[in-house]
Protein backbone atom coordinates (compact mmCIF):
# COMPACT_ATOMS: atom_id res chain seq x y z
CA UNK A 1 0.00 0.00 0.00
CA UNK A 2 1.18 3.40 -0.96
CA UNK A 3 1.89 6.09 1.93
CA UNK A 4 0.14 8.75 2.20
CA UNK A 5 1.87 12.50 2.61
CA UNK A 6 -0.92 12.72 5.20
CA UNK A 7 -3.73 10.38 6.24
CA UNK A 8 -7.45 12.41 7.37
CA UNK A 9 -7.45 11.12 10.39
CA UNK A 10 -11.58 9.69 10.58
CA UNK A 11 -11.71 8.30 7.04
CA UNK A 12 -15.07 7.47 7.48
CA UNK A 13 -16.55 11.02 8.70
CA UNK A 14 -14.77 12.69 5.85
CA UNK A 15 -16.16 13.76 2.36
CA UNK A 16 -13.62 14.52 -0.26
CA UNK A 17 -14.05 17.52 -2.83
CA UNK A 18 -12.05 15.50 -5.57
CA UNK A 19 -9.45 16.68 -8.07
CA UNK A 20 -10.11 14.67 -10.69
CA UNK A 21 -13.58 13.28 -12.63
CA UNK A 22 -14.73 10.79 -10.05
CA UNK A 23 -18.18 8.57 -10.54
CA UNK A 24 -20.32 7.03 -7.99
CA UNK A 25 -19.64 3.36 -7.77
CA UNK A 26 -22.86 2.80 -6.77
CA UNK A 27 -25.22 4.56 -9.15
CA UNK A 28 -22.57 5.52 -11.45
CA UNK A 29 -23.87 9.18 -11.37
CA UNK A 30 -21.08 11.75 -12.09
CA UNK A 31 -18.84 13.72 -12.07
CA UNK A 32 -19.28 14.12 -8.39
CA UNK A 33 -18.65 17.68 -6.61
CA UNK A 34 -18.55 15.35 -3.20
CA UNK A 35 -17.59 12.01 -2.53
CA UNK A 36 -17.36 9.39 0.24
CA UNK A 37 -14.79 6.56 -0.18
CA UNK A 38 -16.09 3.33 1.10
CA UNK A 39 -13.82 0.61 0.67
CA UNK A 40 -11.62 2.10 -1.46
CA UNK A 41 -14.67 3.39 -3.74
CA UNK A 42 -16.10 6.37 -4.72
CA UNK A 43 -19.87 7.29 -3.79
CA UNK A 44 -22.33 10.10 -4.00
CA UNK A 45 -23.55 12.07 -1.01
CA UNK A 46 -27.27 10.36 -2.05
CA UNK A 47 -25.94 6.56 -1.84
CA UNK A 48 -23.85 7.01 1.11
CA UNK A 49 -27.06 8.72 3.28
CA UNK A 50 -25.62 12.54 3.55
CA UNK A 51 -27.22 14.40 0.93
CA UNK A 52 -29.62 15.76 3.19
CA UNK A 53 -26.93 17.77 4.96
CA UNK A 54 -26.18 21.72 3.99
CA UNK A 55 -22.50 22.59 2.99
CA UNK A 56 -20.95 25.51 5.15
CA UNK A 57 -17.78 26.62 3.47
CA UNK A 58 -15.16 27.99 5.82
CA UNK A 59 -14.40 30.90 7.46
CA UNK A 60 -16.93 31.77 9.92
CA UNK A 61 -15.61 30.05 12.96
CA UNK A 62 -18.58 30.85 15.22
CA UNK A 63 -21.05 29.84 12.84
CA UNK A 64 -19.15 26.68 12.18
CA UNK A 65 -19.00 25.25 15.33
CA UNK A 66 -22.30 26.59 16.48
CA UNK A 67 -23.96 24.65 13.73
CA UNK A 68 -21.45 21.36 14.62
CA UNK A 69 -22.95 21.83 18.38
CA UNK A 70 -26.60 21.78 16.72
CA UNK A 71 -25.85 19.33 14.66
CA UNK A 72 -26.69 15.43 15.38
CA UNK A 73 -24.61 14.53 12.22
CA UNK A 74 -21.14 16.35 11.10
CA UNK A 75 -18.73 15.97 8.68
CA UNK A 76 -15.73 17.82 7.75
CA UNK A 77 -14.75 18.33 4.26
CA UNK A 78 -11.61 17.99 2.55
CA UNK A 79 -9.48 18.40 -0.49
CA UNK A 80 -6.18 17.23 -1.31
CA UNK A 81 -3.60 20.23 -2.26
CA UNK A 82 -0.92 18.83 -3.90
CA UNK A 83 1.88 21.47 -3.29
CA UNK A 84 1.74 20.61 0.12
CA UNK A 85 0.71 17.14 0.39
CA UNK A 86 -1.59 17.20 2.78
CA UNK A 87 -5.68 17.80 2.96
CA UNK A 88 -7.01 21.00 3.66
CA UNK A 89 -10.36 21.58 5.34
CA UNK A 90 -13.01 23.46 3.13
CA UNK A 91 -16.14 23.05 5.21
CA UNK A 92 -18.73 21.20 7.04
CA UNK A 93 -21.81 19.18 6.44
CA UNK A 94 -24.31 19.95 8.96
CA UNK A 95 -28.02 19.48 8.70
CA UNK A 96 -30.11 22.51 7.66
CA UNK A 97 -32.00 23.04 10.50
CA UNK A 98 -29.02 23.05 12.46
CA UNK A 99 -27.15 25.36 10.12
CA UNK A 100 -30.76 27.79 10.81
CA UNK A 101 -30.06 27.42 14.46
CA UNK A 102 -26.44 28.43 14.70
CA UNK A 103 -26.87 30.87 12.28
CA UNK A 104 -30.25 32.72 14.62
CA UNK A 105 -27.12 32.41 17.49
CA UNK A 106 -24.89 34.09 15.57
CA UNK A 107 -27.54 36.79 14.70
CA UNK A 108 -28.30 37.11 18.38
CA UNK A 109 -25.35 37.46 19.18
CA UNK A 110 -24.94 40.41 16.81
CA UNK A 111 -27.51 41.99 18.87
CA UNK A 112 -26.31 41.35 22.24
CA UNK A 113 -23.18 43.41 20.74
CA UNK A 114 -25.74 45.97 19.49
CA UNK A 115 -27.27 46.01 22.60
CA UNK A 116 -23.99 46.59 24.68
CA UNK A 117 -22.74 49.29 22.45
CA UNK A 118 -26.00 51.14 22.74
CA UNK A 119 -25.33 51.46 26.21
CA UNK A 120 -21.90 52.09 26.43
CA UNK A 121 -22.86 55.30 24.42
CA UNK A 122 -25.58 55.71 27.33
CA UNK A 123 -23.13 55.28 29.95
CA UNK A 124 -20.19 57.73 27.89
CA UNK A 125 -23.09 60.38 27.21
CA UNK A 126 -23.48 60.23 31.33
CA UNK A 127 -19.63 60.76 32.18
CA UNK A 128 -19.45 63.73 29.47
CA UNK A 129 -21.96 65.53 31.55
CA UNK A 130 -21.03 64.68 34.66
CA UNK A 131 -17.49 65.92 32.78
CA UNK A 132 -18.63 68.89 31.71
CA UNK A 133 -20.60 69.96 35.77
CA UNK A 134 -17.26 69.09 36.98
CA UNK A 135 -15.52 71.26 34.73
CA UNK A 136 -18.00 74.50 35.23
CA UNK A 137 -17.56 73.89 38.63
CA UNK A 138 -13.76 74.19 39.03
CA UNK A 139 -14.21 77.41 36.45
CA UNK A 140 -16.80 78.91 39.06
CA UNK A 141 -14.45 78.11 41.98
CA UNK A 142 -11.27 79.58 40.00
CA UNK A 143 -13.29 82.45 38.54
CA UNK A 144 -16.23 82.74 40.81
CA UNK A 145 -17.58 86.29 38.90
CA UNK A 146 -17.79 84.41 35.57
CA UNK A 147 -21.56 83.92 35.09
CA UNK A 148 -23.12 80.53 35.60
CA UNK A 149 -24.35 79.88 32.26
CA UNK A 150 -20.97 80.92 30.60
CA UNK A 151 -18.54 78.40 32.93
CA UNK A 152 -21.60 75.89 31.51
CA UNK A 153 -21.00 77.26 27.82
CA UNK A 154 -17.32 77.02 28.10
CA UNK A 155 -17.20 73.50 30.04
CA UNK A 156 -19.19 71.62 27.54
CA UNK A 157 -17.29 73.21 24.28
CA UNK A 158 -14.39 71.58 26.27
CA UNK A 159 -15.33 68.69 27.27
CA UNK A 160 -16.66 67.57 23.11
CA UNK A 161 -15.99 63.95 23.22
CA UNK A 162 -13.40 63.53 19.92
CA UNK A 163 -12.48 67.35 19.93
CA UNK A 164 -9.00 67.46 20.93
CA UNK A 165 -10.48 70.70 23.04
CA UNK A 166 -8.22 71.40 26.17
CA UNK A 167 -10.89 69.25 28.48
CA UNK A 168 -10.23 65.99 26.47
CA UNK A 169 -6.75 66.38 27.47
CA UNK A 170 -4.67 64.66 30.02
CA UNK A 171 -4.97 68.05 32.14
CA UNK A 172 -8.25 68.47 31.40
CA UNK A 173 -9.64 65.13 32.42
CA UNK A 174 -7.48 66.49 35.99
CA UNK A 175 -9.06 69.97 36.06
CA UNK A 176 -5.66 71.13 36.60
CA UNK A 177 -5.92 75.04 36.88
CA UNK A 178 -3.73 75.48 33.63
CA UNK A 179 -5.91 73.47 31.81
CA UNK A 180 -9.47 75.33 32.81
CA UNK A 181 -7.67 78.63 32.53
CA UNK A 182 -6.79 77.90 28.90
CA UNK A 183 -10.80 76.79 27.99
CA UNK A 184 -11.54 80.21 29.61
CA UNK A 185 -9.12 82.38 27.96
CA UNK A 186 -10.00 81.23 24.66
CA UNK A 187 -13.76 81.66 25.36
CA UNK A 188 -13.22 85.19 26.49
CA UNK A 189 -10.57 86.01 23.45
CA UNK A 190 -13.49 84.66 21.12
CA UNK A 191 -16.18 86.23 22.80
CA UNK A 192 -15.50 89.25 24.71
CA UNK A 193 -12.85 90.55 22.37
CA UNK A 194 -12.17 91.73 18.76
CA UNK A 195 -9.74 88.52 18.48
CA UNK A 196 -12.13 86.41 15.58
CA UNK A 197 -12.36 89.98 13.79
CA UNK A 198 -8.30 90.98 13.53
CA UNK A 199 -7.60 87.27 12.45
CA UNK A 200 -10.04 88.05 9.96
CA UNK A 201 -9.05 91.05 8.72
CA UNK A 202 -5.19 89.43 8.16
CA UNK A 203 -3.49 90.72 11.73
CA UNK A 204 -1.15 87.75 12.14
CA UNK A 205 -2.33 85.35 15.36
CA UNK A 206 0.77 86.60 17.58
CA UNK A 207 -0.06 90.10 17.10
CA UNK A 208 -3.62 90.00 17.44
CA UNK A 209 -3.29 88.38 20.83
CA UNK A 210 -0.87 91.07 21.70
CA UNK A 211 -3.93 93.14 21.05
CA UNK A 212 -6.15 92.25 22.89
CA UNK A 213 -4.03 90.69 25.86
CA UNK A 214 -5.02 93.56 27.86
CA UNK A 215 -9.03 93.23 27.19
CA UNK A 216 -8.51 89.20 28.18
CA UNK A 217 -6.83 90.39 31.45
CA UNK A 218 -9.44 92.55 32.50
CA UNK A 219 -11.99 90.09 31.78
CA UNK A 220 -10.39 87.81 33.50
CA UNK A 221 -9.42 90.12 36.68
CA UNK A 222 -13.27 90.82 36.89
CA UNK A 223 -14.21 87.12 37.32
CA UNK A 224 -11.15 86.39 39.70
CA UNK A 225 -12.73 88.85 41.97
CA UNK A 226 -15.13 86.74 44.41
CA UNK A 227 -18.44 88.49 44.19
CA UNK A 228 -18.27 90.41 47.06
CA UNK A 229 -14.70 91.83 45.93
CA UNK A 230 -16.19 92.35 42.61
CA UNK A 231 -18.89 94.70 44.00
CA UNK A 232 -16.56 96.47 45.96
CA UNK A 233 -13.68 97.27 43.63
ZN1 LIG B 1 -24.58 7.23 -5.94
Amino acid sequence: MAPRATAPPHPQLLVFQPLRKRHCAVCRRGPLPLLVMEDGAPSCLDCADLAHLEFLPRGDTALTRRAREESALSVVVVRFNRRRSRYERQGVLVEEAALARAEQRCLADAEARRRRRARDARRRAVQDERFAEAFAAEIQRLFPGCPAGRARDIAAHASVRGSGRVGRSAAGRALTEGAVTSAVVASVRHLDTPYDRLLMSGVPRQEARRRIAAAVETVLRGWRAARGEAGAG
